[in-house]
């Protein structure tokens, strides 16, 4: 049995630590949000008081943050985790951060003698709560096997792709391809009601003919037609469109970097990027149709 560090539980990082609490590991956990951290210390986790902390008292070091610089001043700032882990660790990384400065902290953990994976997941809140996310794992493939015990009370699904930074590869094309879909998908709806075609109708031929897509499927972005989906429930969140969109921006980063053309990413980033400063922003990123149609938010 291992004590296992917990350092952001917020949406996602809430639901995984509890799944690790039921397990026989005492979790250790750290977050800027007191509120988050009594609900962890509620559940039965040690809350600590630093990062620091966290990093001296664990064997393996999971982190679940908003965005790139989080992860790298957790991890490389003066009372960060590299700085106060000693040696030999495993450190897990799900957030969903550009590639750059994950390969840059697992060259510094490695220094160390530490072991570092880019784990990101889908599957939202709720596969975190529920413990059925997906992760898509970066990294040295000893070490992915080391962290299976681990990654399993998570996830449901376990999937290693290959070096370092290969995680966030797989995470930032599937989401632009997602951000793209979804767009597609309401755009679809638009057009369908102009037409005076009842959207249920629509729903249920396009999802069973070619034009079938997860965005449609299951997000579907047209209020009734879904009982479960966000857009039945005033769009609330599901996956809001300003996380959509960071996604999609980095996406767009790995594609000026590597001299990719992807056109309908791009679309895809402004759409989203339009959508939310017209006040989606917090809302699922099936209210994308709301934009679309030039529908106040
Ligand atoms: P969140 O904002 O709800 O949680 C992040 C937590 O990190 C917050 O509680 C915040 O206080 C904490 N934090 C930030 N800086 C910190 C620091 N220096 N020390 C300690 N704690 C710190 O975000 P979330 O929705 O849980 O998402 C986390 C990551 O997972 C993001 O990269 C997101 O893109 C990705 N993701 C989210 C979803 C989703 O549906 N929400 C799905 C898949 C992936």
């Amino acid at each position: 049995v291992s004590t296992v560090g917990f350092i952001g539980l917020g949406h996602m990082g809430h639901g995984m630590s509890l799944n690790l609490l039921k397990s026989s590991h005492k979790v250790i956990g750290y977050d800027l949000n007191e509120q988050v951290l009594n609900e962890f210390q509620k559940a039965g986790g040690v809350r600590a008081t630093s990062i620091a902390e966290v990093a001296r008292n664990s064997d393996i070091v999971i982190t679940m943050l908003p965005k790139g610089a989080h992860v790298k001043s957790v991890y490389l700032g003066d009372d960060g985790v590299i700085a106060n882990a000693g040696h030999g660790k495993l450190f897990i990384d799900s957030s969903t951060i550009d590639i750059e400065t994950s390969v840059l902290v697992a060259e510094k953990a490695a220094k160390e003698g530490h072991r570092f994976l880019d784990a990101p997941v889908s599957g939202g809140e709720k596969g975190a709560s529920n413990g059925t996310l997906s992760f898509m794992v970066g990294g040295d493939e000893a070490t992915f096997e080391q962290a299976t015990p681990i990654l399993s009370l998570m996830g449901s699904s376990l999937f290693y792709v290959g070096k370092n930074g290969s995680g966030l590869a797989v995470k930032l094309v599937n989401n632009m391809l997602l951000g793209i879909t979804m767009a597609a998908t309401g755009e679809a709806f638009n057009l369908i009601e102009r037409l005076g075609v009842d959207p249920k109708k629509f729903y249920a031929i396009a999802s069973k003919s070619t034009g079938s897509n997860w965005a449609l499927n299951e997000n579907c972005p047209v209020p009734g037609i879904l009982e479960e989906s966000p857009a039945s429930h005033d769009y609330k969140p599901g996956f809001a469109a300003g996380l959509m969109l960071k996604d999609l921006c980095l996406g767009q980063q790995i594609a000026i970097n590597t001299n990719a053309s992807t056109p309908f990413g791009a679309l895809a980033t402004s759409i989203f990027s339009m959508a939310c400063h017209s006040g989606l922003a917090d809302q699922d990123m099936s209210a994308v149709i709301k934009f679309l149609a030039g529908n106040k938010s």
